[in-house]
């Protein structure tokens, strides 16, 4: 017999998202959530990441709206000294389970952990086997639309024969003995951070061989970070040089001109825009790499080989073939985040899903009529090609557009962090603030058009 859990909501996954949403949602609106995941513990996929990742991206811009991660501190020293601190897989783990606790302290949440949504309003848990059903009236809030690939839980996209030694990059840091190569497979930020991290131990350039199939560009951290001054000057140069392009790829030179987008090979046009934030002194390292392999995707790893389509590549024989080629961001067809069957969480602004989930939250916790919640809040997607990133700014500024325009909406995101483009209420302002706005203000019309065109959006 299952138990009936009294819920409003009933909210699957614990991630970043599910956690965003539901902070909003409790927040605002005297409601029951039942929180499942069939992990151990909340903060998604963090559990399983390998352990020397950050947050690519500020503290600040990340995890709940009613609590700042990380203080707001800015790092003392180190090569980012001066810019936002960020947050280590640890600390992210440590605070979702703070956000947790505030939860059920609420008296509004109950989180079932190891538990599996089934479908047909049941969940099912993975240790006790005791089943759970929802009522009728509670909504279903899919909290794992978005829900990232991770090298822990997925094989490598290319077959391991002859004895060849790949690791996930977890086993990176519990190595015993050092190879004489490390190969890197991979082209985002997961293989970034392991050529760093290699490269931070002493590992010899040369002994690093990177497959990387497509070239990223990536976003200079400096320019992305919650000082209002600052984050709404990269707006405004970013509406500024889609307004003058008459292509993608002139586009994109021009943010990179301006400070904005970085590429490690300037000899060489990236193709993949998935835009993690990437530091200049990594910038600097990576760039001391220079046996990268460009023969598209790995098809096998023999023991001293690399096999593509159509050559072969020769490795040590002893080489640790580091994966690092699970698909991360995920791309599914963007719905309509409120359905008669469940609300997707999805991404709301450009690049940033916390945020994009705890504006649903807010918007489902105060509004009643799903049509006009759907209006304010058009799914916007994450990026993987050029096109891909022009069409998510055009529809995440659309939909900024189309959220702010309620006073009320604007009034709340002015006060949560993790809206990066806000100006906190009391701000002092500044000179430079002054001319990012009007330069936003100016650019962002021409600059819609233009990135419509461009990203061959209607
Ligand atoms: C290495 C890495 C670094 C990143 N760094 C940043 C960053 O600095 N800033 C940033 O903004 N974004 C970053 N991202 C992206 C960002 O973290 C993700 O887009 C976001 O966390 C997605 O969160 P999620 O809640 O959708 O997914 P997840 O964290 O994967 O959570 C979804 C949860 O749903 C659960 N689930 C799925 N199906 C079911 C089911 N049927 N029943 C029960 N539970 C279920 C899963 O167990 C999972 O825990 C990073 C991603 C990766 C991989």
């Amino acid at each position: 017999m299952a138990r009936t859990l009294d819920a409003d909501y009933l909210v699957v996954g614990a991630g970043a998202m599910g956690m965003a949403f539901t902070d909003a949602l409790v927040d605002h609106a005297d409601v029951r959530v039942a929180l499942v995941d069939r992990r151990h513990g909340v903060s998604g996929h963090w559990l399983e990441a390998y352990p020397f990742v950050r947050l690519h991206q500020a503290s600040a811009f990340y995890g709940v709206p009613s609590t700042l991660m990380g203080g707001g501190q800015l790092q003392h020293r180190g090569p980012e000294e001066g810019l936002q601190e960020r947050a280590t897989q640890s600390e992210i783990c440590a605070y979702y389970a703070r956000m947790l606790d505030r939860m059920v302290e609420s008296g509004k949440v109950e989180f079932l952990p190891n538990s599996e949504y089934v479908g047909d309003r049941t969940v099912v848990s993975h240790v006790s086997g005791e089943r759970f059903e929802v009522r009728e009236r509670c909504r279903i809030v899919n909290a794992h639309y978005l829900a990232p690939s991770i090298p822990a839980e997925k094989p490598p996209p290319f077959d391991v024969v002859g004895g060849a030694r790949v690791v996930p990059v977890n086993s990176l840091a519990r190595l015993d003995v050092a190879p004489s190569q490390y190969v890197v497979v991979g082209s985002g930020k997961t293989a970034t951070d392991a050529c760093i991290w290699l490269l931070d131990r002493g590992v010899d350039p040369d002994a690093i061989c990177w497959v990387r199939p497509r070239d990223p560009w990536m976003m200079n951290r400096a320019v992305v970070q919650p000082d209002p001054a600052v984050f709404t000057g990269m707006a405004a140069d970013t509406m500024e040089a889609a307004s003058a392009s008459r292509s993608l790829e002139e586009l994109f030179l021009r943010l990179e001109e301006a400070g904005i987008m970085l590429r490690i090979d300037r000899a060489v046009m990236p193709t993949m825009a998935k835009a993690p934030t990437l530091a200049v002194w990594e910038l600097e390292k990576l760039r001391t790499l220079e046996n990268v392999v460009r023969r598209g995707h790995l098809t096998s790893v023999d023991r001293g080989k690399l096999n593509f389509a159509d050559e072969s590549v020769n490795v040590a024989n002893d080489a640790v073939v580091v994966h690092c080629a699970a698909d991360g961001l995920k791309y599914p067809e963007l719905v309509p985040v409120w359905r008669p069957q469940d609300i997707t969480l999805q991404a709301i602004r450009a690049g940033f899903p916390c945020f994009g989930a705890a504006v649903v939250g807010y918007v489902e916790a105060t509004r009643q009529d799903d049509h006009d919640k759907n209006r304010l809040c058009p799914p916007t997607g994450f990026p993987n090609s050029k096109a891909d990133w022009a069409r998510m700014n055009l529809r995440g500024t659309q939909a900024v557009m189309s959220f702010m325009s309620e006073p009320d909406i604007k009034d709340w995101s002015s006060r949560v962090a993790i809206n990066p483009a806000r100006i906190p209420p009391g701000h002092p302002g500044s000179p430079a603030l002054d001319d990012a706005r009007e330069r936003l203000a100016a650019n962002v019309g021409p600059a819609l058009a233009k990135l419509a065109e461009l990203a061959g959006a209607p």
